[in-house]
């Protein structure tokens, strides 16, 4: 189990089972668990094939459960004379079924949505149907983001319009003249707290988005000119995704909660204040300010957030804002893992190599007395011979001098070295920093039915880690150490990443594959961002996915959303299948007529060309 760290990032959803398989608690400590290799088996049963997204709709209301009682909490334990109402950004995963799901699981919450463009406020303000619930409009607008905005509050909406850039707030004027309606307004500051990691440069001034200090201060100026600072009502700022360090969102917090109040004193009718995203997800479990990880937890993140407000407005005697975070990250990644096999595996050779024979080439007998020779004192000063000789094989046989097979014994032996050396390394403490990249070079390759670019692309754009790890076999020893390479003809579509414990690990411990067995991996954590970001490089399409919901006795298949066909893929980029498939059978008659093909072959082409157009773009194992 430590071997994955399971125990770390998969509380209290992912476990392992006495079968040696990963189970789902989807409900979390509220009970109820599937065996995930069954529920795979029994999914493939119904030709739901490789690799495909499984979301758990318990999980995600587990999930906004969790985070309206740690509000709750911190509201009672700080006697705040106010109330939390957060919304999920759309941005972070906008797949209708996923957003249903979410709208209705968050009705006791007043759970609302956060739109960051204009085709996220359609699907917000059609989806959206809760009573009280906010709809925070943020991104980009023009007059008719805007208008739609206003329009909204005469359907029951509560829409909250954020001014993100300053020329926002006369369109925002303008169509509030002509409309009649005072809308309800916001600004998001763009603060000096600097954020951390990755998307640490979403904040200071010169973030993407936000207003400086001089721009708010002109736009509070325009909107009491035009009367309508009485509708400015909501201090929004986002720091950035994956806070990692407490400390940083508190920082954050302190600073917004200082604006917020001299909005207040500014003569705007200051209600809300919205901490935007950046709740951290445990990806390796470490619990630690490493960016794959978080030094706080939901509950500590509440507490500051609603202790430094309530702090702050007793000081200046104001009464307390409803508080709102977009939370997507930390609602959206837990519910969906994503399943797929390995094809194969490549490694490079191992085992003793044969002594040299009489009349080979003198390099060839260097390799093997080095090979001999290294031991726990002097490996780290052999490796270099035996990467000069290898080298100087190579030299010779660019030069005439070494023959073929003589270059494959040298190369042969010097993986030896390479793999006794292995051996030794991983039994020290400090490993120097040339050999760290022993691993890596000596790992097998497991090739995954899988598109990177498609599936995970922050691995590939940004090295961001998810916790992958076989499904079965867990009650035995991995013995292989692999890096993962995908189907994609790119090198960079490959997994050589892996979470460690406060660390990244470059190769991965897997099992040998056994014939005729199939071998699932899951990789978990990855329900934010990932699938609208996949792209379709090399035209591998959408995986299949499917909504699964706990029933008392077992579960139900809630929806199944087929993956593309390459038909669907090849519309993408222009092409129509029937003309493909004129195109080929024209091909086939040319060929018969010059006898190029039997009859029998060019009917097998075809059937082949026609079945493969409706089928999956990934491979079927
Ligand atoms: N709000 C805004 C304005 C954002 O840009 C983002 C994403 O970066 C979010 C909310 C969601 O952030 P997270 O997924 O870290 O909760």
């Amino acid at each position: 189990e430590n071997l994955y760290r399971i125990e770390g990032w998969g509380q209290p959803y992912f476990s392992i089972n006495a079968a040696g398989h990963v189970t789902v608690s989807p409900k979390g400590e509220r009970g109820g668990s599937l065996d995930l290799f069954e529920l795979v088996n029994a999914l493939k049963l119904r030709n739901l094939g490789l690799p495909l997204l499984i979301r758990f709709s318990d999980i995600l209301e587990d999930r906004i459960e969790r985070l309206n009682a740690c509000f709750a909490k911190a509201i009672a334990r700080y006697n705040y004379p106010g109330a939390y109402k957060g919304v999920y950004p759309v941005k972070c995963n906008q797949q209708r079924h996923l957003l249903e799901d979410l709208v209705r699981f968050g009705k006791p919450h007043q759970f609302g949505l956060e739109a960051g463009s204009k085709p996220e406020m359609m699907i917000a303000l059609a989806l959206l149907d809760t009573p009280g619930a906010l709809l925070i409009c943020n991104g980009y607008k023009d007059r008719e983001y805007i208008e739609t905005a206003m329009l909204a509050s005469r359907l029951g909406q509560t829409p909250l319009i954020v001014l993100e850039q300053i020329e926002e707030v006369q369109l925002c004027i303008e169509a509030s003249r002509q409309l009649g309606i005072k809308p309800i307004l916001g600004i998001r500051a763009k603060l000096s707290t600097q954020g951390v990691g990755r998307w640490g440069s979403s904040t200071g001034d010169r973030a993407k988005f936000g207003l400086t200090i001089p721009e708010i201060i002109q736009a509070v100026q325009e909107l009491r000119d035009a009367d309508l600072l009485g509708c400015l009502q909501l201090l929004h700022f986002h720091i950035g995704s994956q806070i990692s360090a407490i400390n940083v969102i508190k920082d954050a917090i302190q600073e917004a909660s200082k604006i917020y109040v001299e909005l207040a004193h500014l003569g705007a009718d200051m209600k809300y204040l919205d901490v935007g995203g950046g709740l951290g997800v445990d990806y390796d479990g470490s619990q630690t300010n490493f960016y794959a990880s978080k030094n706080y937890n939901m509950q500590n993140y509440a507490n500051d957030i609603v202790a430094e407000l309530k702090e702050a407005c007793a000081e200046h005697n104001l009464p307390v804002p409803t508080l709102i975070s977009e939370s997507g990250r930390a609602i959206a990644s837990h519910q969906s893992v994503l399943i797929f096999d390995v094809l194969g595996t490549s490694d490079v050779p191992s085992g003793a190599p044969e002594p040299p024979q009489e009349g080979e080439s003198a390099i060839i007998r260097y390799l093997w007395e080095t090979y001999q020779s290294i031991n726990e004192e002097n490996f780290q000063e052999l490796y270099h011979d035996a990467a000069q000789f290898k080298e100087e094989a190579i030299s010779r046989f660019n030069l005439g001098i070494l023959r073929l097979t003589e270059r494959a014994r040298a190369e042969r032996l010097y993986w030896a070295c390479c793999e006794k050396i292995l051996a030794i390394t991983r039994k020290q403490e400090y490993v120097p920093d040339e050999l760290e990249d022993l691993e890596k070079i000596m790992a097998s390759i497991y090739y995954i039915n899988l598109s990177v670019f498609q599936s995970a692309p922050d691995c590939w754009a940004i090295d961001q880690l998810f916790p992958i790890m076989p499904i079965h076999r867990l009650d035995e020893e991995p013995t292989r150490r692999a890096i993962l390479a995908d189907l994609t003809c790119d090198s960079d579509g490959k997994i050589d990443r892996f979470i460690d414990l406060r660390d990244v690990k470059s190769v991965l411990e897997l099992h040998n594959l056994k014939p005729g067995e199939p071998y699932y991996l899951g990789m978990f954590l990855n329900g934010a961002y990932q699938e609208i970001m996949g792209n379709l490089h090399n035209l591998f399409g959408d995986t299949n996915a499917v909504h699964i919901q706990l029933t008392p006795k077992a579960y139900k298949i809630e929806h199944v959303v087929k993956g593309d066909t390459m038909t669907e893929v090849l519309g993408y980029v222009q092409y129509d299948s029937e003309d493909l498939i004129e195109q080929i059978r024209r091909l086939c008659e040319q060929a018969l007529l010059d006898k190029r093909i039997t009859i029998q072959e060019s009917q097998r082409l075809l059937q082949n060309y026609e079945q493969s157009l409706s089928r999956y773009t990934y491979l079927s194992s």
